[in-house]
């Protein structure tokens, strides 16, 4: 079983090939264009699409046709070739609709399309023994995949674990989400979403904020005030008006997660995402303690302690996911899905 994997995110593309042996080999990583440096929605895209078709002339030789491209993808998608929304990359635009059956015109190959937080999932999924597990990113924005042994990951509705696009804060107040929307959870408790409350805060109370270590220690001002250079680093060291932007924010999606968890009777909350690993074992341990305080329950809350953790977690946690996908889709009967998509229909895991 071979194949050319791929892992889009909203700053590198990386890209490896999955070799005879089930090996990840000529693993390459490349910083993408953005709106944010003058680069136009559609130029992007175009970029993107002519690095994957590069990078097939150049190491498709390691993975014979017709062995598909797995693409690990930073939007929800439906049957393995339908993208709804990329707004991490491109902004809130449609012009990635087609690149599935665009990369497969000018490659040859058939192409899968997986949503990454799904691909982080199934990678999970070989390597801990849960039955039933979520996992969730928090990092500019929040998302989640839900993992059932028996049938593998929850993805195949566009709405399947998009709990960052769920209001939580109805008040006429309430932050806007990058989808559009106001009061939604990844516009409460993201890292992005800290970071704004951060600003807010700091207009509205410049008392207490003055005398947080974000200006005595970091140099912070309400205008510029990033969780990399200011907020993450106070939290760190112990500032108690940092912290409290942290508490506040985090507690519905700590409701979030328990509710999930109890209604689904999951085995495990695995966290990932950049800014819930910048904090690290402080996170963890907050979010089980709103959760716990959301509870009450003798029968749930014994088990939030152990419920809450870190996934196992590297760089390449979406590329190792595509080979998983690949791995375990034949074993779980998903191959009469993948071959019923409508770009193609491809036996694209023949041999798996
Ligand atoms: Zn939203």
């Amino acid at each position: 079983m071979s194949a050319l994997i791929f892992d889009l995110g909203g700053t590198f593309l990386r890209a490896a090939v999955v070799d005879g042996e089930q090996r990840i080999t000529h693993v390459h990583k490349s910083r993408i264009p953005s709106v944010a440096t003058g680069c136009t929605r559609d130029a992007i895209w175009e970029t993107i699409a002519s690095r994957i078709v590069n990078y097939e002339r150049t190491y498709g030789n390691l993975a014979e046709r017709p062995s598909p491209m797995v693409i690990a993808f930073p939007a929800p998608v439906t049957d393995y070739c339908h993208a709804h929304q990329a707004a991490t990359v491109a902004g809130n635009s449609k012009e990635h609709a087609g690149i599935a059956s665009l990369l497969e015109a000018r490659t040859g190959r058939p192409v899968l399309l997986l949503n990454d937080v799904s691909a982080a999932a199934w990678r999970v999924a070989e390597i801990t023994p849960y039955r039933r597990f979520l996992v969730v990113t928090v990092s500019s924005g929040i998302g989640s995949k839900m993992f059932i042994r028996e049938s593998g990951v929850v993805d195949d509705v566009p709405f399947g674990g998009e709990i960052g696009h769920v209001v939580v804060d109805h008040s006429p107040s309430a932050p806007g989400c990058d989808c559009g929307s106001r009061g939604h959870l990844g516009a409460v408790a993201s890292g992005r979403a800290v970071e704004r409350l951060a600003r807010r805060r700091a207009l509205t109370d410049p008392l207490a904020f003055q005398s947080s270590q974000l200006v005595a220690k970091y140099c912070a001002t309400p205008e510029w005030l990033t969780n990399e250079q200011h907020l993450v680093p106070a939290i760190l060291n112990g500032d108690s008006w940092a912290f409290e932007i942290l508490r506040t924010a985090t507690v519905p999606l700590a409701q979030v997660l328990l509710l999930i968890a109890v209604a689904a009777g999951l085995d495990r909350v695995f966290l990932m995402g950049g800014f819930a690993q910048a904090i690290g074992p402080l996170y963890l341990q907050l979010l089980r303690t709103l959760a716990k305080q959301s509870s009450r329950f003798d029968l749930a809350e014994i088990h939030i302690d152990a419920m809450f953790d870190f996934a196992p977690s590297s760089e390449t946690i979406c590329l190792e996911g595509c080979l998983s996908f690949l791995r375990q889709a034949r074993r779980l009967g998903l191959s009469d899905r993948l071959c019923k998509r409508d770009v193609r229909s491809v036996p694209v895991i023949a041999g798996a």
